[in-house]
């Protein structure tokens, strides 16, 4: 993948990706969304674009651009 977009509207603060990120490349962005929660944020100086963020998130805030080999597109984590 290219990138990868956070949709931190989205993010109710679980901590699932945090844990599960061996980059450390995730953490709690100081501002609160309107629901109340402190969303993901990625570093990308640490991010390694592994996906698996996008594995885990339960609410789809993770989109990945690009697939392996090249070509382009996009897709969103899977359940709701
Ligand atoms: S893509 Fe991988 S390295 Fe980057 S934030 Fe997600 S889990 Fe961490
Ligand atoms: S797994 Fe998804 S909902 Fe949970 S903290 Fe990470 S981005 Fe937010």
């Amino acid at each position: 993948m290219d990138r990868i977009i956070v949709t931190q509207s989205r993010c109710k603060q679980c901590g699932l990706c945090v844990a599960h990120c061996k980059q450390e490349a995730l953490s709690f962005s100081a501002v609160f969304t309107e629901a109340g929660y402190r969303p993901v944020q990625v570093d990308d100086a640490k991010c390694i674009k592994c996906g698996i963020c996008y594995l885990v998130c339960p609410d789809r805030v993770f989109t990945i651009i690009g697939a392996p080999g090249g070509k382009a597109s996009a897709k969103q984590s899977a359940s709701a």
